[in-house]
């Protein structure tokens, strides 16, 4: 067990776990529009301005009382074409986290089928997923967005760790980073320029900064068998 308690990894999925120049959120963004028109009677420019405006554009659709179906949006919104396949390299990488000393969750601002999706195609699924560590989703933390710091102190209650600062998020998202920084958790952003080029140097609320998911070892040793125990002896050969 980690010192001063139990700690907490929580991995974004999209454009985290895998990355494809941002074609899924693309996809995603014209899927959302799609529903609005086809479901809700919204032209396209409406559903950007209510993303704009509100974050996300089922927030939008609350926040401006347009009647509509929660959960048959989210379900339907995110059945996208997914263009990446296996990842053997991650899934080594995933196979050796320490579930013993500290939770490991998927936390996704999208929903959980979606996200199950991903890491089946992926091919992390089984390491990530288990009846004892289900994915931490949007309805998980009662609806609220990963852009407020509201939802990370949720997802801190669910894995039942005692301080917000053993709990750890690894997301592309700057806005996310932000917020989950503002609830007192550590940080790491993935992708060293953000999804409008800017550079993550720049971004003062992430304590590191990887290029891919696969560096996530070289940073965070602690939560891998093999590195933790690498680390621990060097640290015990320093001493003597
Ligand atoms: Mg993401």
């Amino acid at each position: 067990m980690a010192a001063g308690g139990k700690r907490a990894l929580f991995l974004d999925c999209d454009d985290t776990l895998y990355h494809n120049g941002f074609k899924t959120a693309e996809l995603l963004t014209v899927s959302i529009a799609q529903y609005c028109e086809t479901h809700l009677g919204i032209t396209y420019e409406k559903s950007v301005e209510l993303y704009k405006q509100h974050g996300t554009c089922l927030k939008g659709l609350e926040a401006e009382h347009i009647p509509h179906d929660r959960e048959h949006f989210l379900e339907t919104v995110h059945r996208v074409h997914l263009d990446f396949g296996a990842d053997a390299r991650l899934r080594e990488m995933l196979a050796r986290l320490d579930h013993g000393s500290s939770e490991v969750r998927v936390f996704t601002a999208s929903v959980a089928s979606h996200a199950l999706r991903c890491l089946e195609h992926l091919g992390i699924a089984e390491q990530l997923v288990t009846p004892e560590r289900p994915i931490i989703d949007v309805k998980s933390v009662e609806f609220r967005s990963k852009h407020h710091r509201e939802a990370f102190t949720i997802a801190q209650s669910l894995v039942r760790v005692a301080e917000p600062a053993l709990c750890t998020l690894v997301d592309d998202n700057w806005t996310n980073i932000r917020a989950a920084k503002a609830a007192g958790w550590r940080t790491v952003v993935v992708g060293h320029v953000s999804r409008y080029g800017e550079p993550a140097s720049g971004l003062e609320e992430a304590d590191h900064v990887i290029g891919s998911i696969h560096e996530l070892p070289t940073i965070l040793p602690e939560f891998f068998v093999c590195e933790h125990a690498q680390q621990s002896a060097a640290a015990l050969a320093r001493a003597e």
